[in-house]
């Protein structure tokens, strides 16, 4: 057993931290506050290296572990959670049409992904189908040469600003459930698009929001794979859970820090606040429950970049380090005082950011149920 990082990942992390500590720090609040991303800041993250990671090195990426990944969204988490949806969305697009993409759209796409010259979102659920993605109703139909695509997507990570989304449709004449639907690539300066912004409670700069296709054409060679996009889906979503839970790891460490030195600095009674074990052992608990599932979801990627089985231990980093990163950052909030409440300290927006990705990406309870079908067999799974 090996808990070290190697050079490479060493490198890489110290390079990203001061990277959040310089760039994203000071933008984080604005972002919260309505300032919109600029692709001079998407760019930045693509020359430090974080949207290429999946991406072939002959392709302009540098093809490196899932662990580096995490690495990635980790650190970027401590300076502010919803870039690292930028990282998310990179990390799946590349992996997607990297393994299931015609070769000429590999070749165009990804080194643009890689450099951040384009922006690709993942379009699967819609009002009707969360987590019953199975249930989606947006469609497809071939029309010679080409896919006509119609349908509406719903609570899009980067729909905002995004350049392109993999969107899940059902195939026409494909059969129903899961084995119906196929996943496709659109441009979303195509007729026939249009988009809608949400007001979301956090994440604000990731611009979730809603994408509409009416009868949007795409070439044949923009299809990913053939008519599997949901087995597609659930691959790509695997190892994203433990991505997430990394991220959220990040934020709740960063607060925890930002803590530990608020209570040397803060007197009551005439004592710093660390001296009294209320205080200290509340943050001791809380460094224990990150510490633990930290573990957890870097061993998820490890097994990811072994080439083995994950699908049980993603499911568990993805309810779990939510959950605990959402309850330590409540309680930095408390342990400050009316100023933890204030929006000039950054726990507010965070507890915020890191509640979204209790919810993204499959809830906990879906999470757990996952873990349930792992451990007890399909047969007693409640969703078939
Ligand atoms: C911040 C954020 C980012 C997102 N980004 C994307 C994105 O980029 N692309 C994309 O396609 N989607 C995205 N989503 C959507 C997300 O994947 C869905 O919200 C999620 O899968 C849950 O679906 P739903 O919201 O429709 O809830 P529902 O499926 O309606 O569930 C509602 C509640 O019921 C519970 N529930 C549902 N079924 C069961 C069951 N069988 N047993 C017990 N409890 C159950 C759920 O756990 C949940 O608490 C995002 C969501 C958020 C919040």
């Amino acid at each position: 057993m090996n808990f070290d990082f190697d050079d490479t990942e060493q490198r890489f992390q110290a390079a990203v931290r001061r990277y959040t500590q310089e760039r994203l720090r000071p933008m984080s609040a604005r972002w919260d506050r309505g300032e919109r991303l600029t692709r001079d800041a998407i760019h930045e993250l693509g020359e430090l290296g974080v949207l290429g990671i999946r991406v072939p090195l002959a392709l302009g990426g540098s093809e490196g572990s899932y662990v580096l990944a995490g690495i990635a969204a980790e650190e970027l988490a401590r300076g502010d959670l919803s870039i690292t949806l930028l990282l998310q969305l990179s990390l799946i697009a590349a992996d997607l049409i990297g393994a299931h993409g015609d070769p000429a759209l590999r070749g165009q796409l990804l080194p643009k992904i890689a450099s951040g010259e384009r922006v690709v979102a993942f379009g699967l659920t819609e009002t009707g189908a969360g987590s019953d993605a199975a249930a989606i109703r947006s469609t497809a139909t071939q029309d010679g040469e080409s896919w006509i695509i119609s349908g509406e997507k719903a609570s899009i990570s980067l729909a905002g600003f995004a350049d392109d989304c993999i969107v899940f449709a059902r195939i026409e004449g494909a059969g129903t459930g899961a084995r119906g639907m196929g996943a496709f690539v659109v441009p979303l300066d195509a007729p026939g698009v249009s988009r809608e912004v949400y007001s979301s409670v956090g994440e604000r700069v990731s611009e979730r929001g809603a994408l509409r296709f009416d009868a949007v054409r795409v070439p044949a060679q923009h299809q990913l794979g053939g008519g599997s996009g949901f087995v597609q889906a659930m691959e790509a979503f695997d190892y994203n859970r433990a991505i997430i839970a990394l991220a959220c790891l990040g934020t709740a460490a960063q607060s925890l820090d930002d803590t530990i030195e608020y209570t040397k600095a803060r007197h009551t009674f005439g004592q710093p606040l660390a001296r009294r074990e209320g205080v200290a052992f509340q943050i001791a608990e809380h460094l224990t429950h990150v510490a633990a599932a930290r573990h957890l979801a870097y061993h998820t990627l490890w097994l990811r970049d072994q080439g083995r089985g994950h699908t049980k231990e993603a499911a568990m980093a993805k309810w779990y380090a939510p959950k605990i990163a959402v309850e330590a950052i409540h309680a930095c909030v408390v342990l400050h005082g009316w100023v933890g409440y204030d929006q000039t300290l950054p726990f507010g927006q965070r507890l915020r950011d890191v509640m979204g990705l209790e919810i993204g990406d499959g809830t906990p309870e879906i999470m757990k149920g996952v873990v349930a079908r792992e451990v007890f067999g399909r047969e007693f799974t409640a969703y078939r």
